[in-house]
């Protein structure tokens, strides 16, 4: 890859395999598009399943004999925190390239490359306080379990946050000793490939993080069904979850899946109403609308629907769509040409399911030839709608009216996903209530995605596998080992000695 020494983006992006880029130009390349502009700013040059093979056999060497899983804890802490600061100190020009290639607004995207930096800081501080245990209530036994790194990762991750994302896959993977194969997404590659690199700059041993670049049916594909990989850690659509989790379970392969959500937003009768608007509108139209635990179903009691409905229309109307880089613009672009029409073609839909429309609904030219879309509102009649019932990943609200709290839970529950909840009240009662009754990863009362590192996080239901967090990403990156010496030599029935 050319290296950018400005928010420039490069001419091509490649594979980067054993610690360099791979530098050959075969295979099928695709455009790399800005979506403020639809317009080409890069290359890709996919992988290939033999080049995705390469990258496998550079992580498995790395693994089996290089030194990362073998050094001590400290230096491996070192280079992390040295990965960290060189982040750091290139925020700027990552963030550019993320707003360039992801159309994220950039004032959002700051706080994106901040956890990118955290993520390496935490998890170097995570796997530098892993415990094992010991037994020694066995007479003249000792047994000791420790913890190992489990082998060679294929990570991949989507387009909507590629750098917090990618980061956080590759953070908790490294730090407890494992190697490699980071897969993003075809659409957004620019600010990846760049984070990779200055990873390498800081001391990190060939081969321990691999990158290679194309479509998931043909690169990804390739990566997750590769026979040198002990594990696959995936963050995407539930349905491409599915089928990947398949592949790694044919060869008995642990995956880690961070899938979809349709979460509810409870705004309750008691709640601050002007805290529970602001939030709502940061739930469903940050990151332009598409993240995972987007609160994408607003359930508004029903003493207070009217009022409340007609305010987060007439805001939603207001919110200014633009440019990503204009440090005024709350909404920037869709990430790519079809995902734009298919987010539209679910505003049709529900409104053919008997939605009312709110607000806006439409393609946003004004804004200029990108994959601008007005933030909309639509209000839906019944829960059992497709509109209410799939994963939509834009800017689009569906707003509905319910009588008491055990009706919202239950909306909230009626659905295949369960990432997130989020509940707006100041009844205690209420809030333990949700706590204990929606079947979901994570609940937010009386705040948006305060995304708490320490804790896990993840889904339930169609929501994925796993958790990401401290103890169960040391969970799925190690393998437990057991181990038992005999204090004095322990009595042997002498078996053949008659
Ligand atoms: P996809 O499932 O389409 O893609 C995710 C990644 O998988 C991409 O890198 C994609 O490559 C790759 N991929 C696609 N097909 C295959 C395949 N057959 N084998 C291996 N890899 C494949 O999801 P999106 O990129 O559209 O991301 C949006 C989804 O991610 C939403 O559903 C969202 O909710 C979810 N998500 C979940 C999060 C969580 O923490 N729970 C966080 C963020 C997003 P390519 O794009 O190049 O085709």
């Amino acid at each position: 890859m050319t290296t950018p020494s400005t928010a420039a983006p490069p001419d091509k992006v490649e594979s980067f395999i054993g610690g360099a880029w791979v530098g050959e130009t075969r295979g099928h390349c695709l455009e790399v598009l800005n979506p403020a502009t639809a317009q080409p700013v890069a290359l890709l040059q996919e992988a290939d399943p033999a080049e995705v093979h390469r990258a496998v056999i550079n992580a498995r060497q790395a693994f089996d004999a290089g030194p990362w899983p073998r050094m001590d804890i400290n230096d491996r802490k070192d280079i992390l925190y040295r990965i960290r600061d060189r982040l750091r100190a290139h925020a700027g020009e990552l963030a550019d390239l993320e707003v360039l290639n992801a159309g994220i607004p950039h004032h959002h995207v700051q706080g994106q490359v901040l956890r990118m930096t955290r993520n390496c800081e935490f998890f170097a501080e995570v796997a530098s306080t892993l415990r094992g245990e010991s037994y020694t209530q066995s007479a003249g036994f000792l047994t000791w379990v420790t913890r190992e790194p489990r082998g060679v990762a294929a990570l991949i991750s989507p387009w909507n946050a590629p750098l917090a994302l990618s980061s956080m896959r590759v953070a908790s993977c490294i730090a407890f000793g494992n190697t490699c194969v980071l897969k993003p997404s075809e659409y957004t590659p620019l600010a990846v490939a760049r984070m990779v690199e200055l990873m390498h700059e800081c001391g990190l041993p060939p081969g321990v993080v691999n990158l290679v670049n194309g479509r998931g049916s043909i690169t990804g594909e390739a990566l997750v069904s590769e026979p040198g990989i002990d594990m696959v850690a995936f963050t995407g659509g539930t349905d491409t979850g599915r089928r990947v989790m398949a592949s790694a379970a044919a060869r008995l392969k642990p995956s880690l899946l961070e899938l979809g959500g349709k979460s509810a937003n409870i705004i309750h009768e008691d709640a601050d109403l002007e805290r529970a608007l602001d939030g709502a509108l940061l739930g469903i139209f940050s990151n332009n609308g598409q993240q995972c635990l987007a609160g994408s179903r607003i359930l508004v009691q029903r003493r207070i629907a009217e009022d409340f409905i007609s305010r987060f229309a007439e805001r939603t109307r207001r919110i200014r769509v633009g440019d990503p880089m204009s440090p005024d613009t709350e909404v920037g672009p869709l990430c790519f040409q079809s995902h734009l029409e298919r987010v539209l073609g679910y505003v049709d839909l529900a409104r053919q399911e008997g939605c009312e429309l709110l607000a806006g609904g439409a393609r946003d030219w004004s804004a200029g030839a990108g994959f601008y879309m007005q933030p909309t509102a639509l209000l839906a009649p019944s829960n059992s709608l497709r509109a209410c019932q799939e994963e939509i990943f834009g800017p689009v609200a569906i707003l509905q009216v319910y009588d008491s709290l055990q009706e919202a839970i239950a909306l909230a529950n009626d659905s295949r996903f369960g990432l997130v909840c989020y509940l707006w009240s100041a009844s205690l009662d209420a809030a333990m209530q949700v706590s204990r009754s929606v079947r979901a990863g994570t609940i937010w009362i009386n705040t948006p995605m305060m995304r708490e590192l320490r804790a896990p996080f993840g889904g339930y239901k169609d929501s994925g596998i796993g958790r990401d967090g401290p103890q169960s990403s040391a969970e799925f990156f190690t393998e437990l080992k057991t181990t038992t010496v005999p204090l004095d030599p322990p009595p042997l029935r002498p078996l053949g000695r008659h």
